[in-house]
């Protein structure tokens, strides 16, 4: 009798890269963080105008518009997450395994019994929910294509 397909999938899941990912992190942190510093005075800049002065000053249509055009860059320069296992962009649409803690218990959106808006973990409960602008609710730990452990904080 052959074996249950799980055992199969559980011996080569999870492989531990962290370190041949560290590099790839840490570019990923520090572009983000010059992001945050960048974005957040301009919140400040902007919301001051907008609560503080009735008639927008002169300055608060630039401010606006680098806001946005920050915004729709942002995501352009973080340093895309490729997996030193499969060599495939981690940071993409939920495939096979949890990028929260590495399961392939996955329930997908398209499964017919249940009318789900995401994808969900069914082994940590993790909904895998990204916001209207395409920022991810959830962090990266795990490569959802092939499971490799990538970073231990997540991403
Ligand atoms: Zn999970
Ligand atoms: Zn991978």
């Amino acid at each position: 009798m052959a074996l249950p397909n799980k055992i199969d999938v559980d011996t080569v899941r999870n492989e531990d890269v962290r370190e041949r990912f560290a590099r790839t992190a840490s570019a990923y942190r520090r572009r983000r963080a010059q992001l945050g510093l960048v974005l957040v005075p301009l919140v400040i800049v902007f919301w001051y105008s907008v609560l503080f002065h009735p008639r927008p000053p002169w300055f608060a249509a630039p401010v606006f518009i680098v806001f946005f055009a920050a915004l729709l860059l942002g995501k352009r320069i973080l340093p895309k997450l490729i997996c030193p296992t499969c060599a495939r962009d981690a940071d993409r649409e939920i495939v096979r395994f949890c990028p929260e803690c590495g399961s392939s218990e996955l329930q997908m959106k398209d499964d017919e019994k249940h009318f789900l808006l995401w994808p969900t973990c069914k082994a940590c409960g993790q909904e895998l929910s990204k916001k209207r602008g395409g920022q991810r609710l959830y962090k990266i730990r795990f490569c959802t294509r092939c499971g490799a452990y990538l970073d231990e904080r997540g991403l």
